[in-house]
């Protein structure tokens, strides 16, 4: 085992962990590292989507703006903190512009305005975008600088536990933790390494790995599981986004040579903007994806023009949106879930043909205007998507996929979590001191947010923990009895996680088979319909998983491994699904919980309640709608693990609801701003 120490260590290299190194240096932090997978790997330079946004303030024309209307638009949807949506907004400018001047090609006009559109929710034309691969180009232009900065870069190392201490003191309605360090495994010398840091920026990406059917890229797992196993207090976990996309097999298939990064098994991708805007053909088949092809989606509507309205519309309405579900474009994606996961068929599109019934003149206003705005007026879907977006076809060709000769098979797929690691409004965890959650692992969004805002909230988060940790970081350093704790705990840890993987192998436990069963659990009972008893049950299947891959260390045979011993990718594998496993249960009993308060269809959720509004008489006479309960928009759902894995086997969680804090009203005088700023009084 190899220990090394860090002032601050930055874990993860995704647009928020990237932006905080770049922020770290830039704020006089020397003694700093970044730790990754690996700079190709995570959400961020792997995905993009038809026209990826980024959400800031409006910088163009006359149209007014400010902080406190950008938060207002934030908290629409409710379920989030009025102080954190004003960070984020006040701080979003200064963000975007440190990417412009880094050479992220946001375009602008000859006068030098950033002019914007309108994303959902968004009063305002704020959304930017580069194009399809936004977030990518956010990141080439951070790991230049981070590279021009000369911050290490440790790449090829799998964090596979975080070290943390609790903290004695007034008893605090969450038990407070202090955070002493993390262990990895260095997937290139095979070994387990310890890094000691006082601080830890936690940039690990949202919780890709947790869902079967997943548009976040293959590579993606992401790693709350390891917060949340030291008790980090969550925020909103309920509340994900899903939406349809495809995803690809690529064996067998020839890539385009110009593509860069690993390759995956599968190319995921959003059908969202001109992909729905041209119509295409909906088509379900048999398990083997020939059998008994069948246009589905006339028979959930009473016109052919009902569907085809709805699947445009589903262009710019990507996220399965409740308010949607009860005849609008959300519909569309219900038949699709109910196709795939009830009637356990294949859906796909089909860009060759119309789909059945389809005439121009039968769409409703909206889209035929569109359409033939934009010269799109054409006979066939791929006729209309070579017009519309020439891209959005090469883009599939470089994964070897040709929409002009095959389907492309979509579900529904998780997309995004709104909910995470509660912050404060400089990002750091409100009870493990030392641990800074940024980027999709924070939970700062709420029920739902302008589309843009995640890439937007990432890169303030960086600003606002480095900030906070340059300032703070002349503080006293650790006792020798800390340390000396620290290095005791690392070895048992250790002792601990190679026990684990020991058990799993002498037991002959899959790490490919046990994932399969928690991601499929969760997309059958944590996905976007929410049904008590099927959480119910879900719930109880979670508890015996995580039973079974935490049983090394209760284990009557237990047994220390050689210290020394190298660690293989399969062991990497299974220690990561311990985290991912644990993050399961804890998002199950969040959605429980949430389901039984009451809370009703929001978001990208529908609730099914036995009371509730029928759906379509097609779909089984359960799936009935709740309406959503608008008093829970002001609170904020809390949980966290209370149990400690491995040695308490309930794996329970407690939440709570508290009350969301308003957009506060601090006093602007700018005289009174300046003093309390010299003062150093805004970090009070
Ligand atoms: C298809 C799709 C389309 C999207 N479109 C938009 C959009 O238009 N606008 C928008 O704002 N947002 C969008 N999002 C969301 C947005 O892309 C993500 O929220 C954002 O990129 C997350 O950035 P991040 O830095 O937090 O995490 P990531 O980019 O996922 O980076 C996480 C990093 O942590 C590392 N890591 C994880 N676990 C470990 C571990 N155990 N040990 C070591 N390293 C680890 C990973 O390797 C990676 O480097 C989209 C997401 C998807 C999937």
């Amino acid at each position: 085992m190899k220990l090394y120490s860090y002032h601050t260590l930055v874990l993860g290299s995704g647009a928020a962990g990237l932006a905080a190194a770049v922020r770290l240096r830039a704020e006089g932090v020397e003694n700093v590292a970044l730790l990754t997978e690996g700079l190709e790997q995570g959400t961020s330079i792997n995905t993009g989507s038809d026209k990826q946004t980024y959400y800031k303030p409006s910088l163009c024309g006359a149209t007014p703006d400010s902080p406190r209307a950008v938060a207002e638009s934030y908290l629409v949807a409710g379920g989030a903190d009025g102080d954190l949506a004003l960070t984020e907004a006040a701080t979003a400018t200064r963000a975007f512009f440190h990417l412009v001047d880094l050479g992220v090609p946001f375009p602008r006009d000859s006068f030098g305005q950033y002019c914007g559109y309108r994303t959902d929710h968004d009063p305002a034309r704020r959304a930017t975008s580069c194009g399809p691969y936004t977030s990518r180009e956010m990141c080439r232009a951070l790991i230049r600088e981070v590279k021009r900065r000369d911050v290490p870069i440790l790449e090829d190392r799998v964090a596979v536990r975080l070290l943390a201490i609790p903290v004695d003191g007034e008893e605090t309605e969450v038990p407070r933790r202090k955070l002493l360090g993390v262990v990895c495994v260095n997937c290139a010398t095979r070994e387990f390494e310890v890094y000691r840091a006082q601080n830890v920026v936690f940039a690990v990406g949202g919780p890709g790995g947790l869902y079967k059917r997943s548009v976040y890229p293959e590579v993606h797992t992401g790693a709350i599981g390891l917060a949340l196993e030291i008790g980090a207090l969550a925020n909103g976990l309920p509340e994900s986004q899903f939406g349809l996309a495809s995803f690809t097999n690529l064996e067998g298939r020839r890539l385009s040579s110009g593509r860069t990064g690993a390759t995956p098994k599968e190319f995921r991708w959003n059908v969202s903007g001109s992909f729905m805007q041209v119509v295409p053909k909906f088509v379900s088949t048999e398990q083997d994806g020939t059998t008994r092809p069948r246009e589905f989606l006339k028979d959930y509507f009473k016109t052919p023009a009902e569907a085809h309205g709805l699947v445009f519309l589903k262009g710019y309405q990507w996220p399965f949106d409740a308010r949607k579900a009860l005849g609008g474009s959300s519909l569309i994606d219900l038949c699709v879930f109910y196709e795939t996961t009830i009637l356990g068929r294949r859906v796909f599109l089909d860009y060759r043909a119309n789909p059945e019934g389809y005439a121009f003149s039968a769409l409703p206003s909206e889209a035929r205007e569109y359409l033939a705005n934009s010269g799109a007026e054409l006979a066939t879907p791929i006729e209309r998507l070579e017009r519309l977006n020439p891209d959005a076809i090469a883009l599939y060709r470089d994964w070897g996929v040709d929409l002009a000769t095959e389907p492309l098979e979509i579900g529904v797929c998780a997309q995004h979590n709104n909910g995470g690691l509660a912050v404060d409004r400089w990002w750091r965890s409100v009870n493990v001191e030392g641990l800074y959650p940024i980027g999709e692992v924070a939970g700062t969004h709420g029920v739902a947010r302008p589309g843009g805002s995640a890439l937007n909230a990432g890169q303030v988060g960086a600003f606002r923990a480095a900030e906070r940790i340059g300032r703070d970081a002349l503080g006293a350093s650790a006792s020798p009895e800390l340390e000396s704790a620290f290095v005791s705990m690392a070895v048992e840890e250790v002792a601990e996680l190679r026990r684990e993987t020991t058990y799993a192998r002498e037991h002959g436990y899959d790490w490919r088979v046990e994932r399969d069963a928690f991601q499929r659990r969760m997309s059958d009972s944590g996905g976007f319909l929410r049904d008590e008893k099927r959480l119910a049950r879900a719930r109880t299947e979670a508890v015996e998983q995580l039973a079974r891959l935490y049983s090394g260390k209760r284990a009557a045979d237990r047994r220390d491994q050689s210290a020394d011993a190298p660690v293989d990718a399969d062991d990497v594998e299974t220690m990561r699904n311990l985290q991912l496993c644990l993050a399961h249960k804890v998002y199950l009993d969040a959605i429980f919980d949430s389901v039984t308060a009451g809370v009703g269809s929001r978001g990208s959720q529908l609730a099914l309640d036995p009371g509730g509004t029928t759906i379509s008489d097609r779909f089984p006479s359960d799936w009935r709608a709740q309406e959503e309960n608008v008093a829970f928009r002001s609170r904020v759902f809390c949980s966290y693990l209370t149990s400690k894995p491995g040695v308490d086997d309930s794996f329970a969680t407690r939440s709570f609801w508290r009350d969301a804090r308003p957009i506060p009203e601090p006093d602007e005088w700018f005289e009174n701003v300046w003093r309390d700023y010299r003062e150093g009084k805004i970090y009070d």
